[in-house]
């Protein structure tokens, strides 16, 4: 068996999974925490660190034992949200601040000072990524400004840096070991994307000392051994992903023109262009899918910042459900969208707008519009901005999709699947077992110790499929009212006109 943890944004979980000889993966057990976000001012967003260890540690032991015993693992799998930043003390393995989550836009003004003195094209050619403070460089330097004496101490290797893998990996093996694997090294900001190497001209750039910086691994290599104490036995590490990268590998997206979008919290295309890296012209960031096994898959990613959390604000913001799920039978008592579309811009727009100003907008409201238009709007939006995502790949110049492969918790929405079917003019395609993003990382830890001697292999049940049924005159009528949104949401934010 292979022991995952999917650390998400919204919750910690473990998952055991058995692995058959022919190469299957089934999960036997399962355990879930959900984590506390906190809000402190508009457009920040953290986690405790703590408690994400505290969660780790009981899931997996939880799991462990559901699962007959630590003695039936052979290694341990880690997937995570990727980008969120921790700062710790090397000694005594605490936090020193709350993890600011990828979402914050706290560093908005490093990034635009950084692209307004023309940085961005060196970052851009380096990284394949934009500026932008959703990336972990400017939080890491935000962090070691904001905790007294942290610089100097980061200096002197007191003070660690690293994404939520590598602060797992390090609370795990018992402060044994500081490393990072290069999928979540890749969206820091700092890392060569040629080389898979920290740039030391980068960190310079961000300051952001190399010296607080974890190890850079492959994504199936051996990083650790799990401190005895904690499960028993001193089970390997052996392989880890970031959330989206994590997912490519669980859908089995491993070929160029290969492509999945996970909707949770956001929503993230990973479109799999092969072993050299494609350039964007329309700000789809380059990044890496995967280096196993001495192989490097490229891709081409676009991130939607909220997807899930659109269904969240429904409930816990404007209160007009009280469970996700109702979200789909409240969309369906309207027969269309009465005119009324959701920017879901919470926590600003990601691509291809890359507006992080921009703020949720709604339009088209009239004396008829009630709670299920709110509700059908954010639902829809989900299936507009996958749209501009696909567009956007086409204009970079990839192989046009046939099949998108989804998971993630909003794909339990079926009239949401239909809607994306029927916007993108594709096939969506979501797998019966839908944790790829747990069910990456556990094939990542498999192939790392060699208990399956392939990255992936088909699952034996059928995926669920949505085929576009929609009309082009309707279709095309829906898309000018979603872009006249988009562009009232940027220029209200003070933006200029798209
Ligand atoms: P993450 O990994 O980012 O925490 P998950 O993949 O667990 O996210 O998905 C959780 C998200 O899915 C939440 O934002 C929730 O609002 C949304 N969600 C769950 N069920 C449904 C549903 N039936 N319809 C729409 N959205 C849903």
């Amino acid at each position: 068996m292979i022991l995952a943890i999917d650390q998400g944004t919204t919750s910690t979980r473990a998952i055991a999974f058995e692995v058959s000889p022919s190469g299957s993966f089934s999960a036997v057990a399962v355990s879930q925490i959900e984590l506390a976000q906190h809000f402190p001012r508009s457009g920040w967003v953290e986690h405790d660190a703590a408690e994400i260890w505290r969660a780790t540690l009981q899931t997996c032991r939880e799991v462990v034992r559901k699962a007959g015993g630590v003695d039936r693992f052979a290694a341990v799998g880690i997937t995570n949200q990727r980008e969120t930043s921790v700062i710790w003390d090397a000694a005594t393995g605490e936090p020193l601040h709350r993890a600011i989550v990828w979402q914050d836009r706290r560093t908005s003004d490093v990034t635009t000072r950084l692209a307004a003195e023309g940085h961005e094209a060196r970052v851009q050619a380096a990284t394949g990524l934009i500026l932008d403070p959703y990336f972990s460089a400017s939080k890491y330097a935000w962090l070691l400004d904001a905790v007294p004496g942290a610089r100097e101490r980061a200096a002197k290797g007191e003070v660690k840096l690293g994404t939520i893998d590598a602060w797992l990996i390090w609370k795990l093996t018992g402060g044994q070991s500081h490393v990072t694997d290069a999928t979540n090294a890749s969206r820091t900001s700092l890392m060569d994307l040629a080389t898979l190497q920290w740039r030391e001209e980068l960190c310079d750039l961000f300051n952001v000392p190399m010296k607080a910086l974890p190890e850079i691994r492959g994504c199936a290599d051996h990083l650790g051994d799990c401190d005895a104490s904690l499960f028993g036995r001193a089970l390997p590490i052996h392989g880890a992903a970031g959330d989206q990268q994590a997912a490519l590998v669980g859908h089995g997206a491993l070929r160029a023109g290969d492509a999945k979008i996970t909707y949770g919290t956001g929503a993230f295309l990973v479109a799999n262009v092969g072993h050299q890296p494609v350039a964007s012209t329309s700000r789809l960031l380059r990044t890496l899918g995967y280096a196993a096994d001495g192989q490097v898959a490229y891709a081409l990613e676009g991130s939607i910042f909220s997807a899930g959390s659109a269904i969240q604000w429904l409930r816990d913001g404007l209160k007009v459900i009280s469970d996700s799920r109702q979200s789909e039978a409240m969309a369906q008592t309207l027969k269309d969208n009465g005119g009324v579309y959701l920017v879901p811009g919470f926590t600003g727009l990601g691509a291809p707008w890359w507006q992080p100003e921009a703020r949720g907008t709604v339009i088209g409201l009239t004396r008829d519009s009630g709670p299920a238009h709110f509700v059908r709007a954010a639902l829809e939006s989900l299936a507009y901005q996958t749209r501009d995502l696909l567009d956007a790949l086409k204009t970079d110049g990839a192989p046009p999709l046939t099949r998108l492969k989804v998971d993630g918790g909003v794909t339990a929405n079926a009239f949401a699947m239909q809607f994306i079917a029927d916007i993108c003019e594709v096939e969506v395609e979501r797998p019966a077992f839908q944790e790829m993003t747990a069910m990456g990382a556990a094939r990542l830890a498999a192939f790392g110790v060699g208990l399956t001697g392939e990255l992936w292999t088909a699952p034996l049940e059928a995926p669920a499929v949505w085929r576009p049924r929609m009309g082009e005159a309707e279709r095309a009528r829906l898309l000018k009212g979603w872009r006249g949104a988009v562009k009232a949401a940027i220029i209200a934010a003070g933006g200029d006109e798209p």
